[in-house]
């Protein structure tokens, strides 16, 4: 599960050990982590985990409690805001409603008193960058919330940071434009060869742009990977859950066989087997985790002597155009979410309500999980 491009393995942020209390809360435990150059990095996690908390230490707005926090080898510890190498866009965009576009991009470039030439060579530069050269003379009020979004990234990108720090984006933005948005900021980081971290609780979105995702739940980062090992191997009930949906299957094992693990479970008495090494000896508790899409719904039964079948009834429909999600009732009152891709225009008998049927696995496709 390798990232789809080469980030590059040199460390440039570096969390050691941090912890950040406010008061007797603990709202970010004992973080260690590395985020490499030019990498586009998520921290993914429901609300008040600590994602933003984590982020505005990268930023200077706090200092952690206990740990070391590095930046291209430098101790940030104590580094004001302003000196830092990163730059954060929020989420409210934060732009100066009086001033035109031209003018909001120039901001911090004024601040550090760059001579005027170079300040408009810049400000060019970063309109063309974010497409909006046309904009130059309007203001914020003047444009629409996705023309506003791309002048606040270009204002944080003016001083050329070495991070960008990007908070809930896209955010602000339908759920169409921010689609489009995500391939633009992905292009974007790529075409810059910075390194990006964005906060998200918007699984989708980390998924999307990120080349890895730290999944944080109460202060601590639960895993770190590339998008496709965070959703085909989530290490935790926690992750299979939170990220996409999941049938989660509780079962005994009754052998592990390298390599392959079978295992029965009270919600069919079809025996079970997974392709994946059982961490836990025969008689114990594991968790059979599959994603919708990897199981396969029908009306005839499967051949006699099969294995990984669950026998039910529908309960609902879903149809989403490309995908239909099916409900299935299991006699044990368990229901399973199947998703189905409609291949077809004409269905021979399409499943429905009350339909007895027959759903089935291959053992690849589940995952084991015993925490
Ligand atoms: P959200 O997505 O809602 O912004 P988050 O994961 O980014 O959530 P944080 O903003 O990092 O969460 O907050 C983590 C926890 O720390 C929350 O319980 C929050 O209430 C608490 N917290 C954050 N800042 C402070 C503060 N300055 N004083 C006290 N508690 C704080």
């Amino acid at each position: 599960f390798a990232p789809w491009k080469d980030p590059g393995q040199t460390p440039l942020i570096r969390f050691e050990n941090v912890i950040k209390r406010f008061g007797d809360f603990t709202a970010v435990n004992n973080v260690s982590l590395d985020i490499y150059e030019r990498e586009f990095f998520a921290l993914l996690g429901p609300s008040g985990c600590g994602k933003t908390t984590l982020m505005r230490m990268l930023a200077g707005f706090e200092e952690p409690t206990s740990g070391r926090l590095t930046l291209a080898g430098e101790d940030l510890a104590g580094v004001p805001p302003y000196r830092r190498p990163v730059n954060m866009m929020f989420q409210s965009y934060a732009l100066f409603p009086h001033m035109n576009v031209a003018d909001n991009i120039a901001f911090g470039l004024k601040q550090d008193k760059m001579p005027k030439a170079d300040i408009d060579a810049r400000v060019e530069e970063m309109l063309h960058l974010v497409k909006l050269e046309q904009f130059a003379k309007r203001k914020p009020h003047q444009l629409s919330g996705g023309q506003r979004q791309r002048v606040a990234l270009a204002r944080s990108l003016a001083k050329r940071p070495k991070v960008l720090l990007l908070d809930e984006p896209l955010g602000a933005l339908d759920k169409k434009l921010r689609e489009e948005t995500q391939f633009e900021l992905m292009d974007l980081q790529m075409s810059l060869g910075m390194t990006f971290l964005i906060v998200t609780h918007d699984q989708e979105e980390a998924m999307t742009v990120a080349d890895r995702i730290a999944v944080m739940n109460h202060g601590v980062l639960v895993q770190v990977a590339p998008p496709a090992e965070i959703y085909e191997q989530p290490a935790t009930r926690y992750i299979a859950d939170f990220i996409g949906e999941v049938n989660l299957i509780e079962s005994t094992v009754t052998a592990c066989e390298g390599e392959m693990t079978r295992l029965t479970s009270d919600v069919t008495p079809s025996p079970l087997s997974v392709a994946h090494p059982c961490e836990v000896a025969a008689g114990g508790n594991a968790c059979i985790a599959i994603r919708p899409e990897k199981l396969r719904i029908s009306l005839d039964p499967p051949p006699e002597g099969s294995e990984n079948i669950f026998a039910g009834k529908i309960w609902d429909i879903g149809y989403l155009g490309d995908l239909s999600i099916y409900h299935v009732e299991l006699a044990c009152g368990q229901r399973l979410k199947v998703s189905q891709p409609n291949l077809s225009r004409r269905v021979a008998r399409p499943i429905s309500w009350e339909d007895e049927v027959w759903v089935t696995f291959d053992p690849d496709a589940g995952v084991l999980l015993t925490r």
